[in-house]
């Protein structure tokens, strides 16, 4: 049985965006409740920032910040102004419904109003053994050479970034201003990427290509000391030493629970179809950060669209009226419409 009084506005996820978006709402009176997910495998609360170190690039922080730090720290900050968070996860969620239902792991199902989707990406590792433990404890290895490229410890080192789509040539292309040398380590003769950027790669001095090449072991104890290269047409293995490793094999959003019930790109993320809004292919449900954006990716942009969200939906619930005595008309799944609650 799902709570009787619906919430007003259920914010589902715990990084940058989400709690971007529980700040602003709390503090517009909204009483916003955040499901801030469960430890996993794959994912912890407060998102890929939990497997970050040092973030030198969040503004305000002149001396840098701790990726757990600041989690904790917006979190608390929503917490101020009333936010209440249940650590469980919402598996799935129905809005073909009004109000909406969501249906977490552990708890009852809730009823919400409105909701923000805030569940993040996370980036695709290899699966080593290694490659997890050292990106966890600051090891030199990394899913973001924006983040974490200009890092002391990456200075003047070779470098490896393992991929080869776009993101590993940006990747690589920006750790030049860094390194001493990248090396680019692809499983293939040929690169996926377009070849704009594939070609700016190739021609810059400092990058170098492993062909035919995957990482079957990431060296090093406190820090990487290098990787095992195996070739994939021999099965030869060779050892190549770096001072760091970038892991660039794409993201995946965290948008498993959404199927049908919100429109999805082919690659899973959110569709929001007006550009500069949060409004979702669903009336009263918005998206914000990594899950909605591919292609920034950073805990600014996710902060920002995460306010962004807060405001369209604080808008949207004050244009169809708190108490919702005249629920929004819902469209069916085959055919819905986008609705601009800025423009009511
Ligand atoms: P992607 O295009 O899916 O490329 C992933 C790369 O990683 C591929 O080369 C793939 O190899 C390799 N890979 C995947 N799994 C691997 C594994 N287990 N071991 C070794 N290699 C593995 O991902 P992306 O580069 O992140 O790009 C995602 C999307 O964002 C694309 O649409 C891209 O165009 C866009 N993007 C655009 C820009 C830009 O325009 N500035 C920048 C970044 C990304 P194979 O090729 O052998 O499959």
């Amino acid at each position: 049985m799902a709570n009787a009084a619906p919430e007003t506005l259920v914010i589902i996820g715990s990084g940058p965006a989400a709690w971007t978006a529980a700040i602003y709402a709390a503090r517009a009176d909204l009483s916003p409740l955040v499901f801030e997910g469960l430890p996993s495998r794959e994912m912890i609360p407060g998102g890929q920032l939990m497997y970050t170190t040092e973030i030198e690039n969040f503004p305000g922080f002149p001396e840098g910040v701790d990726g757990q730090e600041l989690m904790e720290r917006m979190k608390n900050q929503a917490v101020r102004f009333g936010t209440r968070v249940e650590t469980d996860e919402i598996e799935a969620v129905d809005f073909s419904t009004y109000p909406y239902l969501l249906k977490p792991t552990y708890g009852e199902p809730v009823y919400a109003r409105s909701v923000i989707v805030a569940t993040g990406a996370r980036a695709n590792w290899l699966g080593l053994h290694n490659e997890e433990r050292l990106a966890r404890t600051g090891g030199g290895v990394s899913a973001c050479a924006v983040c974490d490229g200009a890092l002391p410890a990456f200075r003047g080192q070779v470098l490896g970034v393992v991929g080869g789509g776009d993101s590993a040539m940006e990747e690589a292309t920006y750790l030049t201003k860094y390194a001493s040398e990248v090396v680019i380590i692809h499983r293939r003769d040929e690169f996926r990427a377009s070849k704009v950027m594939a070609q700016r790669a190739l021609e810059n001095p400092k990058i170098r290509v492993e062909w035919n090449s995957e990482v079957v072991e990431v060296l090093g104890d406190d820090f990487i000391t290098g990787v095992r290269l195996r070739d994939t047409r021999t099965g030869e293995e060779r050892e190549l030493a770096l001072g760091g490793l970038f892991i660039a094999i794409g993201h995946t959003p965290n948008t498993g629970f959404l199927k049908g019930q919100l429109d999805l790109h082919e690659t899973g993320y959110i569709v929001t179809p007006s550009p500069w809004r949060t409004c979702t292919s669903v009336p009263g449900v918005f998206a914000a950060g990594d899950v909605m954006d591919s292609y920034y990716r950073q805990a600014i942009t996710a902060a920002g669209t995460g306010c962004m969200a807060a405001l369209e939906a604080e808008r949207w619930l004050a244009h169809h009226g708190e108490a919702h005595a005249e629920p929004p008309v819902l469209e069916t799944a085959e055919a819905p419409v986008q609705q601009d609650p800025l423009e009511v």
